[in-house]
């Protein structure tokens, strides 16, 4: 299928064209007609599937297709978890509907809300908006929802995991009955279906990439070491050059800056994102970490969500999430839209637990690799080796290719086993947990 089968209009379809998308995503094959017809959609997909396309060319097609209203009002509203989404998901709108009359504007909290109000003043027919400054916005009526004609509910599950349940539902009671609705979750936990059953009529229902199936380009593996040797596994593992831009997770605010910080000290270019820094500041590093200014972004998950790099190469996992869907989404942030990516996740003595979540969730082990100086006290899958002086270090093997015609490097993988003028024991690769 091509975009030409979908029966876009010509201001869109160019649009479409110039951003050098040629074949629909899974998603958008199943959504953009169902929302075309203008019905109610359920979708189940996570982030880097396509999913914004899927809901805003549909709709900026349906919005431009009807005759201009004389004065121009809030004809649609998406509402989203996080600041970083709601501009992306802007973005979008804007890319997609450049040759369409409709205008789109963003607001979200953590920043004065005079620029909103002056742009809210001067009209716009779509409102991308987290719930609570869109809730601010209402109450001091800059804001009127009652001509809304499609609402849009994005990242479902995270609402409710970043407590904003209460306000998508005071949001709700603001909008009229009639209208399309287009709600999206990336997982489906009990709550959110009963969110989905009491704001939807008779919704057709589209899922792609079930949270459980990792993005299957991305590969993954996991490198079992010591809480205190993390921070030398990491600036080794950056020293190769073929890890041009990496996104690091870290489960703390605190620990996000320290990890930035000691990647820094080591000569290369990092920068931390997290709620604790100020909007501008989160924009900055986003740029320049898009840019490619810095090589290394460190995020917590919430600030990370919705991250949208093109072409990010790495993700790791610095330390491991205690929900297993977590993974899932960090890993989602390379692999993008057909392109390969690789996952590695550091796993102490502490995180053991969380990997065997990991595991069942995904249905699958992830392969560890033990090729590394610094390997666990108690490896599970490997007895204790001491770390590699540096001066063996630099007579390691080429690094591996991903084998599956990539690239991509796992990293600074020491081949110890080739080094056996070490006198080492072997380490054991490509081994499963
Ligand atoms: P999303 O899941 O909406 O966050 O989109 C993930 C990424 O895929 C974004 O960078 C989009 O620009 C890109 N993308 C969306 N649809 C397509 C497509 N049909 N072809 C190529 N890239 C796409």
């Amino acid at each position: 299928m091509t975009f030409k089968d979908l029966n876009l209009t010509e201001p869109i379809f160019r649009a479409i064209q110039e951003e050098k998308y040629t074949h629909p995503t899974p998603i958008q094959q199943q959504a953009i007609p169902i929302v075309l017809q203008g019905r109610d959609l359920l979708g189940c997909a996570q982030t880097g599937t396509g999913k914004t396309a899927a809901f805003a060319v549909p709709m900026l097609q349906l919005l431009s297709s009807k005759p201009a209203p004389q004065n121009r009002h809030i004809r649609a509203l998406i509402l989203t978890p996080t600041r970083e989404l709601a501009i992306q998901i802007d973005e979008s709108f804007k890319a997609y509907g450049r040759h369409t009359r409709l205008k789109s504007m963003v607001v979200f909290g953590g920043v004065s809300q005079h620029g909103q109000t002056e742009s809210l003043r001067r009209g716009t027919d779509i409102l991308i908006a987290t719930p609570g400054r869109l809730l601010d916005l209402i109450n001091q009526k800059y804001i009127n929802l009652k001509q809304l004609e499609i609402f849009v509910l994005d990242e479902a599950d995270r609402m409710l995991d970043m407590g904003f349940v209460h306000d998508v539902k005071r949001v709700i009671t603001h909008i009229p009955q009639q209208r399309q609705t287009l709600f999206f979750s990336a997982t489906m936990p009990p709550e959110i279906s009963k969110l989905a059953d009491s704001i939807l009529k008779n919704p057709l229902r589209v899922e792609v990439t079930p949270v459980s199936s990792t993005a299957e380009k991305v590969r993954q593996a996991v490198y079992y070491v010591d809480k205190n040797d993390k921070k030398s596994l990491l600036i080794h593992l950056l020293q190769d050059k073929d890890i041009e831009s990496v996104l690091v997770f870290t489960r703390t605010k605190h620990g996000a800056d320290k990890v930035a910080r000691d990647v820094v000290k080591a000569g290369i270019s990092a920068e931390a994102i997290h709620g604790n820094k100020s909007q501008n500041a989160r924009q900055r590093a986003l740029q320049n970490f898009k840019t490619r200014q810095t090589r290394v972004l460190v995020a917590t998950d919430i600030a990370a969500r919705g991250i949208d790099v093109e072409d990010l190469s790495h993700v790791i996992n610095y330390e491991l999430p205690n929900v297993p869907e977590t993974y899932v989404h960090r890993i989602g942030r390379t692999g993008r839209a057909g392109a390969s990516g690789i996952a590695i996740s550091f796993c102490d003595s502490e995180e053991r637990a969380f990997l065997k979540d990991i595991h069942k969730l995904i249905v699958k082990t992830i392969p560890v690799e033990d090729n590394h100086p610094f390997p666990a006290t108690n490896n599970p899958a490997n007895n204790k080796l001491a770390p590699m002086p540096q001066s063996i270090d630099k007579h390691r093997q080429p690094r591996e290719t991903n084998g599956n015609g990539g690239n991509r490097s796992f990293g600074n993988g020491t081949s110890r086993s080739q080094n056996s003028r070490s006198g080492r024991p072997q380490p054991r690769t490509g081994k499963f947990v």
